[in-house]
Parts: C-alpha cells; structure tokens; sequence
C-alpha cells in the first residue's frame, strides 16, 4: 500500500521560533495502525515548550489528538481503515513495575507525545501501536475529539478523588482543566461546586458553565495580618457564607499558587481530600499541622490511566461533558505559529488546531 506523500508538521526551531516542516510518513508495522490527523488541542505544556530555548532538537509539539485511521499494519484485527480515533499521547513500556500495576502514566520508561525528545502529534500523519487509539463515536466532532485527552486528564482526576454523589468540592484555578474537572465531577453528582480564580472574568465564565459559585479570591492587603491568619480567616469566611458546614469533601488544587494550596487544607472538612493538580513553585509551604489534626489525604495527579480516554469520550458523546463553549478558536496547522502565540496570550480557552488544512 503506497503511503501519503505530505505530512507537514508543526515544529519547535528555538525560543517562541515554529516552522511548518514535512516528516516522513513511518509506515504501520506489526500491531501498528497510521492515523490521518484531523484535530490536536494546544495546552499549557505545549506552550512550556514552544517558550523554552532548550529543547533538545527540532520537535514536532502537540500531544492531544484524534483522526482516522488510514491504514493498518499486519496482524492488527481489532482497528479498521477509515475508523475515528482519540490517540492517546503517552508511549508506556508496559514492563516496568508501574506498568505493571496498571498506573502507566508515570512509568519508569515514558515517552510521552511531545515531550522533548519524544516527536508529538501537529502533524498530518502519525504511526502508533493500535492499543494507543481509542474509538470515537460519530457524534462527537473533529473540534470537540481535538479536547478529548484534557478530559481524560480530568477523569483521571477525579479517579483520584473519588469523586461521588452528593460531595461538595472546591476548585482552585478556572483554566481549562478546572472547567473539565468541573464538568466531570458534576457527571459524578457532586452536589455543590465552589470555584475560585484571581481574575473575575474567568470566575463568571465558571458559574455560566455550571459552577455553584464562583469567586474571584482576594489578596491581603493588610501588613498588620500574617498570610496564615489571613488565609485562616477567609477559609472560614467562605466556608459559612456558603454554608458549607464543616468544609468542603473535596478540594482540587488548579493553578499552582500555593496560597491557593493553603486556602484548600484550610477549607476542607476532616477526612477530606485535596488534589494538587497545579504546578507551581517547585518549594511551597502548606499547613500540615492541619492535615494532621484534620486526617487529611493530599494526593498528586498526573496524565491518565488504562480507561480515562474511553470514559471522557463517552462522557463526551452522551453530552455530559459539553466542550463546545470552551472552544474558543480552531488554526490551521499551516496557521499554528499564530495558535500558539494566541496560547501565550492566555485570551482563549481551548485552542484547536485542524491538522489537515
Ligand atoms: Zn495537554
Ligand atoms: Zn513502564
């Protein structure tokens, strides 16, 4: 079978430097399948690369993507030519001990879709191991299947949560991922959500897309209150005025400021969880005298595990997760120096870039 002759692709030259460039198309091996790209999703971590002046060689970015499946390789009985995908980013060597133990996601030997020096998927064509495509119903779009994996960021978030009927949560951070946790965590029931961020226009855009509330948090700007009074203080003040009585069940940590850390071990009741999803500073201070004298869990979360595509695309199709207000513009690849520098710019919510065009 002849392969296709153009696969341009999005790649990192230097410091906020693309170029379009062609790749060669890798033919499918044994148990492989090429996918033809239609959509990817640009996030912060892509954007991370794009503003370093150190990655390691020209590398094609993007890592959350969907298409069709254009051909299959031999032996491969379980995937079909013309078959609609989600492919899943992260290449897992599925033999160490955390492979083993069905957490993937941090396994010893990641390679991961653009993730320096691992080529990413802003390209026309990409080859992979069958068992990294996820199918996808036809009623989920080009532009929506292009945001599939930050949902599945989000369900594997709130895996680790434990996230069930009738919880109260709160969200630090109304970026992309603390609207997808959001979303998600209403799937689940959760019975009354609280979101917070530093900028008020995010909060409001968090209530319209389903939040309880949404507060825009304030700064101390009293030198005669310490930072732990004050954070101390306004944990209280919210968790009354939301009645929310003994605090929340849940927190989830979303913007990497560590005020934001502190704000949530204070609001959450005793036996309550808090997820640190946010990266920040890599040294933070949280109250732990608080964690132990309230029993508190505090976990990490990190990419997805074996099931969290196939859950956000179900989620998906069946309208529980509705992605379309948070995709905010769609770039041709050909256009995606301009995507990326809209990223920068932090005015979007969810940039698309439409792989084929
Ligand atoms: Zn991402
Ligand atoms: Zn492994």
């Amino acid at each position: 079978m002849s392969l296709p002759t153009s696969n341009r692709a999005l790649v990192w030259v230097g410091k906020r430097k693309l170029e379009v460039q062609q790749r060669p198309v890798v033919a499918p091996g044994e148990g492989e399948v090429l996918v033809k790209i239609m959509s990817t999703g640009i996030c912060g971590s892509d954007c991370h690369n794009w503003e370093s002046d150190s990655v390691s060689k020209q590398l094609v970015l993007g890592h959350e993507s969907s298409g069709i499946i254009e051909q299959v390789g031999k032996n491969v009985t379980d995937r079909f030519v013309g078959q609609r995908v989600a492919v899943e980013p992260g290449n897992a060597c599925m033999n160490c001990e955390f492979c083993l133990k069905g957490n993937p996601n941090v396994c010893a030997n990641l390679k991961y879709c653009g993730m320096d020096p691992t080529d990413g998927t802003i390209c026309q064509y990409y080859t992979c191991r069958t068992s990294m495509t996820v199918p996808i119903p036809d009623n989920v779009s080009w532009e929506e299947a292009g945001a599939i994996q930050p949902v599945a960021i989000a369900v594997q978030l709130s895996r680790r949560a434990a996230l069930n009927v009738g919880q109260t949560m709160a969200i630090f951070g109304c970026g992309p991922l603390g609207l997808l946790v959001l979303a998600v965590a209403k799937s689940h029931g959760v019975k009354k959500i609280v979101m917070f961020d530093i900028e008020q226009s995010r909060t409001e855009f968090a209530e319209k897309y389903g939040a309880d509330v949404g507060i825009a948090t304030p700064k101390n700007t009293d030198p005669s209150v310490d930072s732990l009074t004050f954070v101390q203080n306004y944990a209280k003040e919210v968790i009354s005025k939301h009645e929310l009585g003994h605090g929340f069940d849940v927190v989830v940590e979303a913007s990497g400021a560590d005020i934001c850390s502190q704000m949530g071990v204070f609001m959450l009741k005793a036996g309550g969880t808090m997820v640190q999803a946010g990266l920040g500073k890599p040294l933070t201070s949280v109250p732990f005298f608080q964690v132990t004298a309230k029993e508190l869990t505090i976990k990490g979360t990190v990419r997805y595990t074996p099931g969290c595509f196939a859950d956000a695309i179900s989620l998906i199709s069946r309208k529980l997760v509705d992605l379309k207000p948070l995709i905010t513009s769609t770039y041709p690849l050909t256009k995606g120096a301009e995507a990326f520098e809209a990223q920068h710019a932090r005015k979007d919510i969810k940039i698309i870039i439409m792989n084929q065009e």
